[in-house]
């Protein structure tokens, strides 16, 4: 094997006890003593996690005899003076299930390289090499290793020694080790891979088959025409099925999706039931992540600074953009139908709706403090905090739907023109960079959209554009926990009063948020208080909804809730449930050129080859 400046080695050493022994040798290091730094945080997910807290032993020699290491801060350790070579050994707990970390027991392991492999200070941007070595406990046996780490020589089952051009490389590159289902597909001329771990019972073919084309979607979209090629050589999906748990990590080339086994789809079912529908669009998500914020990157990014925040005021466009192209690339791909997506977008604009921070925080400052308030959610959030995501989707939506109605260039013209000035070419887009490339693209002023939408917090005006494309946005109450909106009222059932909190569904009524200026709030209720009883009857979470349907907007009912320990009695008076539930609808009467705008936004056409012509519609 090669040997690097600075040379990793990594194995599960006890998996029972969830620990990674790690060894890393550094062929010159500093004279006047080697410091060795730990990341705090991850990229792509925006806060400080101190992963030096999982560092439970270290040691240092070099030959073979003992050298003095000590830490000189939270995430750094210094080791004395050597001439030689040195070599640190690090034994880590791993037991995070996330995407973002480490993860080691008897089922398999998992690591992240920023919680694994510590940096070598002054030497960040040196070729560095990883040897992945298999537990040495021969039940581990049938453990294989999935990855996109370059490999520069291995041997069955994937174990061996990976290279990466510098550290920044070697820490995008997560892991997994384990007996996890493989399969493949090609798109864009890539060799895609999915790897399933944890218990599953996933279709596995009409997976590649899904992926491949929503892949292949997004590929076209930056290529500009159909049939592009994809920007790496090989892709991998890291996927884990639990029980219950719902999330994604971009990296260069892989991502690490974690799903709910019963979000997978079931062989025997062709149909795209709402839990596979979120699952392909996180998967979505995070395969436009390959373009949006991993290649095309806010210049506060380039490179990353991993011993503290990273601040930009742009999370909107590289969270927020990727979000509105997550699921319209289903529909585009033709996985979902367009009533199947107008459903998602209008659970969306429900969500948002529901948010009464969009009114305090904008997205510039949302996505700005992401580290200390998106990150950290309390239970104030609702109040106090706008989704970059979400919001950001939105205002995408609007961008794209304003461009479409009133230029000649359209939100996949601004994605592409990013990808060529800024992400082809490995520079950071500045914190101007994306209303300066629409001014110039459109030949227009659209600063008076971003003033108004990203720095400000007004509400995109979705009716009107969604209109001008032959879509009309209805809104209605919403009808408690299960009512995520999307779709028309229930006419069955009766529209409640509403109390204005969030109540958690189960046996026991308890707020999880109370929302600002509601009835809740104004009568003294708050976060983390357990309702009781409402006029006498005892409240549970599964059934407020029905309860409070038994009363009209403007009576006072009384409440019994529990803060801690303490009772408190008090008398909410309940007000007109508001209309913050949205669903959408193709209007089929829409004009002629109406219906073309729709079609080209929901289709998205592009043409053929690079050689022809695009279509004239
Ligand atoms: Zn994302």
């Amino acid at each position: 094997m090669t040997r690097f400046p600075v040379q990793y080695s990594i194995r599960p050493d006890s998996p029972e006890a969830h620990l990674f022994q790690v060894r890393c040798a550094v062929a010159h290091p500093d004279p006047a003593g080697q410091l060795l730094a730990w990341p705090v945080w991850i990229p792509g997910s925006y806060l400080v996690r101190e992963f030096a807290r999982h560092v439970v032993g270290v040691s240092a020699s070099s030959n073979g005899r003992p050298v003095g290491i000590r830490k000189s801060a939270k995430d750094l350790w210094l080791c004395d003076p050597v001439a030689g070579p040195l070599d640190v050994d690090f034994r880590i707990y791993a037991f995070d299930l996330s995407v973002r970390a480490a993860y080691l027991d008897p089922t398999r392991g998992y690591f992240n390289g920023t919680s694994v492999f510590c940096q070598v200070r002054g030497q960040e941007g040196a070729p560095c090499g990883v040897e992945i070595l298999p537990p040495v406990d021969p039940r581990f046996a049938l453990w294989r290793v999935a990855t996109t780490l370059p490999a520069d020589r291995v041997g069955d089952g994937g174990w061996g020694s990976y290279r990466a051009a510098d550290y920044d490389e070697l820490a995008d590159h997560p892991v997994e080790l384990g007996t996890f289902a493989l399969a493949a597909f090609e798109a864009g001329g890539a060799r895609h891979e999915i790897a399933v771990s944890g218990r599953h019972d996933a279709d596995m073919p009409r997976l590649t088959r899904d992926l491949a084309r929503i892949c292949q979607a997004q590929i076209d979209l930056f290529a500009g025409h159909a049939g592009g090629r994809a920007p790496v050589d090989r892709y991998l999906f890291l996927t884990l099925a639990v029980g219950d748990g719902y999330g994604g990590l971009e990296h260069r080339s892989s991502t690490s999706l974690l799903a709910s086994r019963n979000d997978l789809p079931v062989a025997g079912d062709p149909g795209v039931p709402d839990a596979y529908r979120s699952f392909l669009g996180l998967a979505s998500h995070e395969y436009f992540h390959l373009w949006n914020v991993k290649r095309i990157k806010p210049a506060a990014f380039t490179p990353y600074d991993l011993g503290r925040e990273n601040y930009t005021r742009q999370l909107w466009v590289f969270e927020g953009f990727t979000s509105y192209y997550d699921d319209l690339m289903l529909v585009r791909s033709r996985v979902i139908t367009e009533d199947s997506y107008l459903e998602v977008l209008g659970r969306t604009i429900t969500q948002v709706l529901r948010t009464p921070g969009r009114s305090l925080q904008s997205l510039a400052d949302s996505s700005f403090d992401a580290w200390i308030k998106y990150y950290r959610p309390d239970e104030n959030t609702p109040n106090a905090v706008v989704s970059y995501y979400l919001k950001g989707a939105l205002v995408a939506l609007a961008l794209d739907l304003t461009l479409r109605r009133d230029s000649a260039i359209t939100l996949d013209d601004l994605m592409r023109a990013l990808w060529e000035r800024y992400g082809r070419p490995g520079m950071g887009v500045p914190e101007d960079g994306v209303p300066a490339l629409v001014n110039e693209l459109t030949r227009g002023d659209y600063s008076g959209f971003f003033a108004r939408f990203v720095d400000g917090t007004d509400d995109p005006p979705l009716a009107e554009l969604l209109a001008a494309h032959g879509v009309t946005l209805h809104s209605r109450p919403g009808r408690g926990n299960g009512d995520r909106g999307g779709t028309p009222a229930d006419a069955t059932r009766r529209n409640a009063p509403w109390l204005g909190a969030r109540v958690a569904g189960g046996d026991e009524a308890r707020i999880t948020h109370v929302l600002h200026d509601g009835p809740a709030q104004r009568a003294g209720l708050s976060g983390g208080d357990v309702l009781v009883a409402i006029d006498g009857i005892r409240a549970k979470g599964s059934a407020l909804e029905e309860r409070l349907s038994r009363f009209r907007a403007g009576d006072s009912v009384t409440v019994h809730a529990f803060r801690r320990d303490e009772l408190i009695v008090t008398a909410v008076t309940l007000v007109e449930a508001p209309l913050d539930t949205a669903w959408l609808t193709l209007e089929a009467g829409s004009a002629p050129e109406v219906l073309a705008r729709r079609d080209r936004w929901l289709r998205g056409t592009v043409p053929a080859s690079p050689a022809s012509t695009p279509p004239a519609d």
